[in-house]
């Protein structure tokens, strides 16, 4: 949906994301992956059962520190939890463990196109239950409860209100999961990203748009409501302070209720779980673990390489690949470069696969490498080595070999098939000589069926270039 020209919009975005932990924030109930028997992985405390207390997961709070650290905040070396109290049937308790007064970081920032995007605060929560309609929300009788998620770790990322456009707030939701993905704390396939968004007009009142699933309907999302706020704005109506939620099919948010605030929750301490203390060892070791992170590796991929900085940026955009890329480019960077950054990447997002779903290895892609390199395969073999790799983990330099797709072909082979192409082409010959380019790459792809491809097509132009 395109937005309106003038207007300044001002969006806050919070995200909701669950954290790759083995059990759940404050009991040792495993986290069940998507498609276990609903209320298999309870247990007395994430059913909210009296008298279950609290245990907090060390794990969660590493990752929340991780992301807290790639964020650039500010750490709290002592936090602590509340409770946020509401009535709902995905809360056994008829409160939510989460973080009010003190997170685990504050005021950091994500750099998203040379922007800085300020992070407000990062804090550890649990998810709650998850109701199931059997026959969707409007028509089901009823609701079933699986409390399979009750208590599943979160981090929430809560950013300023930076961003000016729809789009731009897509782009910082896609650096938040390259990054995220980088440090291997989100539960990737298992779970999608949520996210509540503010946004306000000029003139208006900030709207909260909540529960938004996916990134590309919070894109949409703010469009269709930017475009709402604006046009209430042009009209001389006032934007009123509310909560919305948005209408995937329709593309259009619907008002919910007017907007709560956060001390409507009544949050007060947990009593039951005592101040968290990060000491100088654990933070050093958390720390340790910090890998290079996508917008630092494009940086040296440019300055090592010697790598534009659209390639770098595409290769550091996926952690599986920039390895790949960093394997292959002893043999040759600009090979490595277009094979990894180009063909391979161009064939997974066509076919929708991702690097890990794939079995592709490093070691595979090498070997393509030095075959090109070594002027053995043509690009059309490569390339379609390089799908089948992708499609069915057959690696390229077995599969070409071994259906005889390696050019093998003599410099007397080469020339036997010019001269028999330009006989059987003459007129093609003769419109080559007068410097048409269109008959030599016919003429060269002549030659390059007799030969079943197993010849370099630089080697053929060279050969038909001296029969001119
Ligand atoms: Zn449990």
């Amino acid at each position: 949906m395109a937005v309106p020209g003038s207007a300044k919009m001002m969006v806050g975005i919070e995200v909701h994301v669950q954290l790759s932990c083995a059990s759940k924030l404050f009991c040792g109930c495993p986290v069940a992956a998507k498609g276990a028997e609903p209320n298999s992985a309870t247990c007395p405390t994430c059913l909210g059962m009296p008298g279950a207390k609290p245990v907090l997961n060390r794990a969660a709070v590493e990752h929340a520190i991780l992301v807290s650290l790639a964020l650039n905040c500010r750490l709290n070396r002592t936090f602590m939890f509340s409770r946020k109290t509401y009535f709902y049937p995905d809360l056994a308790k008829n409160y939510q463990i989460t973080q009010y007064e003190v997170p685990v970081g504050e005021a950091g920032f994500l750099e998203v196109d040379g922007r800085k995007i300020r992070v407000r605060r990062v804090h550890l929560e649990e998810d709650p239950a998850a109701l199931v309609h059997e026959s969707g929300a409007s028509s089901s009788a009823y609701s079933l409860v699986d409390y399979n998620r009750s208590g599943i770790p979160l981090v929430e990322i809560v950013t300023e209100p930076d961003m000016g456009s729809p789009a731009e707030a897509r782009r910082f939701l896609d650096s938040l999961l390259t990054m995220l993905n980088y440090l291997g704390v989100y539960r990737h396939g298992e779970s999608v990203l949520k996210a509540d968004c503010n946004i306000s007009v000029e003139g208006g009142e900030r709207v909260e748009v909540k529960n938004v699933t996916g990134f590309r309907a919070v894109e949409d999302a703010l469009a269709s409501e930017f475009a709402r706020q604006h046009a209430m704005v042009e009209a001389g109506a006032k934007v009123v302070r509310e909560t919305r939620g948005f209408d995937a099919e329709t593309s259009s948010t619907y008002s919910m209720r007017t907007k709560e605030t956060e001390d409507d929750y009544g949050y007060i301490a947990d009593s039951d779980l005592v101040p968290t203390e990060v000491d100088d060892a654990w933070l050093a070791s958390i720390r340790s673990r910090l890998p290079e992170l996508a917008q630092e590796k494009a940086s040296r991929f440019m300055a090592q390489y010697g790598l534009k900085e659209y390639d770098a940026k595409v290769l550091a955009s996926d952690k599986g690949l920039a390895a790949i890329f960093e394997e292959c480019a002893s043999i040759d960077i600009a090979i490595a470069s277009r094979i990894v950054s180009r063909e391979l990447m161009g064939i997974l997002n066509y076919n929708r696969l991702s690097l890990a779903g794939t079995g592709i290895k490093a070691a595979g892609i090498a070997g393509l490498v030095s075959l090109i390199k070594a002027g053995k395969v043509s690009e059309r073999n490569a390339k379609e080595s390089l799908i089948k790799y992708a499609i069915e983990g057959v690696e390229p330099a077995g599969f070409l070999s071994g259906s005889g797709m390696l050019i093998d072909s003599g410099e007397s082979d080469i020339e036997a098939a010019v001269r028999e192409a330009v006989a059987e082409n003459r007129q093609a010959f003769e419109d080559f000589r007068g410097g048409n380019s269109r008959s030599m790459n016919f003429i060269i792809g002549m030659v390059m069926r007799k030969l079943k491809g197993k010849a370099d097509a630089r080697r053929v132009q060279k050969v038909l270039e001296g029969l001119k």
